[in-house]
């Protein structure tokens, strides 16, 4: 899975070319006449060119969706033909999906393996809401009267999409899976600094042919571009996943608009290791739990809950482990982590690392950034460990996103129940034990709505995606996040028509 340096030039538009939005079926510059860099975070390369919307932009967009859902008839859009599009979108996608994968890792740092997953997950997403789409939904009721009473599902109209930098194409996909399954427009808006992915995926919707303004893809920033789909009262629903400060403002904004929202939000997902764990199944997937994308995870296992007589034992070994990690550019071969997706985000985790100092934590391994030779050129930061932590320090309490894992250690099964909830998250959660009826005692009381035992991080696109607490509110995947597209509504049909006679009068 190598690429020479003039094939993965190849994969790129090229930088002088702006890319453009995607508008009611139309490719189109923004009137800003504004463009913005995208650049390669392994080594700080101009990757790509792309047009910078503003709300007029949105507005454009989201009027678009409006008039094909209300007026051109995508509301009554068949289920079969829905189906039909979103299976042709995961055959090409599936055809082009190295391509896929090679653009995502230059645009955000992840592993070309990550990335793979990740192309393979979005074909697969594509595929389940394809089949969804045509099962059956709704009920009937056998009720008093002569009253046949059904509820049915609708599509609940104009979907604002908004997606953060970590998943640049799943993310998306997920949400635009669903939301075209269950027949709504959408206006989808990736992260400022990871828009290729999604712009490609575009290009296939484009070759498909979707009535105009079903499907619309606006680039720009958060504070103007996705402020404007949060506050317009033409969007039926918003769909976010993105950091929780990110998702209280948008809930605020929602509010005055009575707003249906649904919120992917950020966590610090406790990872519970008791002694009787199988000890080289536990090391293993703790380095996974907080490593993989460089902890750029939302469900990372950012805290490590060890029980304190496995401390001496485990530790070490996992410090040795964590030095081991392969770390360089996501595309060459045998690498295991790539870089931060940004210098600023680079900056905020390396702050976390200071505040973790500064905190009286003790600095295990990594702490730095790297950069030796070309390493200098992009956002590397070794995976760092710290032990010694308190419950309330900050880089126990807060959302760090970066490859930095937090120790902490129980004596009791209670303890370590009260660590794991002691945080505002509920995202994900794991517990590793050899004694299956502790496992699944201690699951049950975890305050979370993704969790493993002895295991952490896999999770199908069948199983409902989403958090409790400030993690959260609402689920994608599944059948869960095909619920979230959908109105419900209850039809009474009268099977006696003559007068009800209520009033007397004639
Ligand atoms: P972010 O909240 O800064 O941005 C997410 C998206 O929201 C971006 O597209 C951004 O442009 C947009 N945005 C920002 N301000 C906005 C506003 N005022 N109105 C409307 N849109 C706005 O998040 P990020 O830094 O891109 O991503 C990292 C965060 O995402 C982490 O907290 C992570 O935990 C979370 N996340 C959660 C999940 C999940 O499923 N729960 C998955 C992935 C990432």
């Amino acid at each position: 899975m190598i690429l020479e340096t003039a094939d993965i030039k190849s994969v790129l538009t090229s930088s002088n070319t702006t890319q453009k939005m995607y508008i009611n079926g139309e490719w189109v510059l923004s009137e800003s006449n504004q463009t913005s860099n995208i650049v390669n975070p392994a080594n700080g390369e101009l990757i790509g060119t792309v047009t910078v919307g503003t709300e007029e932009d949105a507005k454009k967009a989201i009027e678009a969706a409006r008039k094909a859902f209300y007026e051109n008839g995508w509301m009554n859009s068949r289920a079969r033909d829905r189906s039909e599009l979103l299976l042709q979108i995961s055959n090409k996608l599936e055809e082009r999906k190295e391509e896929f994968a090679y653009l995502e890792t230059l645009n955000n740092g992840k592993t070309l393996r990550e990335s793979l997953g990740d192309v393979e997950d979005a074909v697969n997403q594509l595929r389940y809401y394809a089949g969804l789409a045509t099962k059956p939904h709704g009920q009937t009721f056998d009720v008093p009267d002569d009253i046949q009473a059904m509820v049915v599902r609708e599509p609940i109209g104009v979907v604002g999409i908004i997606v953060p930098w970590n998943y640049p194409l799943v993310m998306a996909n997920q949400k635009i899976a669903a939301a075209i399954a269950a027949g709504c427009s959408i206006v989808v808006k990736p992260a400022e600094i990871t828009p290729l992915s999604l712009i490609r995926l575009f290009e296939i919707i484009d070759e498909i042919g979707f009535p105009p303004g079903v499907v619309n893809l606006v680039l720009g920033s958060g504070r103007k571009v996705g402020a404007e789909l949060v506050s317009n009262p033409n969007v039926d629903k918003i769909s976010f996943t993105g950091g929780t400060d990110t998702g209280i403002k948008l809930m605020k904004s929602a509010a005055d608009t009575v707003k249906k929202i649904s919120l992917e939000l950020g966590g610090k997902s406790p990872n519970i290791v008791f002694a009787d764990a199988d000890f080289d199944t536990a090391v293993d997937y703790a380095l996974y739990a907080i490593f993989a994308n460089q902890g750029q995870v939302c469900s990372a296992g950012s805290r490590l809950l060890l029980e304190e007589s496995l401390y001496e034992k485990f530790v070490p070994e996992l410090v040795r482990r964590a030095k081991m990690i392969k770390i360089g550019p996501g595309w060459n071969d045998g690498i295991e982590m790539g870089p931060l997706v940004s210098e600023a985000h680079m900056n905020t985790v390396l702050n976390y690392i200071e505040i973790g100092k500064n905190e009286g934590a003790t600095l295990l391994c990594g702490g730095n950034r790297m950069i030796e030779g070309d390493f200098g050129k992009g956002y590397f930061v070794e995976p760092t460990i710290f032990g010694d932590t308190t419950p309330d320090m900050r880089i126990v309490q807060e959302e760090i996103f970066g490859p930095v894992l937090a120790i902490q250690t129980f004596k009791t099964e209670k303890e370590a129940i009260e660590l794991a909830n002691g945080t505002a998250f509920g995202l994900a959660g794991a517990v590793f034990s050899q004694d299956g009826a502790k496992a699944q005692r201690v699951i049950r009381q975890l305050r979370a709505g993704i969790t493993w035992i002895n295991t952490y991080h896999p999770t199908f696109n069948e199983a409902p995606w989403g958090g409790y607490k400030q993690s959260g509110i609402g689920r994608d995947l599944g059948t869960y996040g095909f619920e979230e597209y959908l109105e419900t509504k209850q039809i009474n049909i009268n099977l006696k028509v003559e007068p009800s006679g209520f009033f007397e009068g004639q």
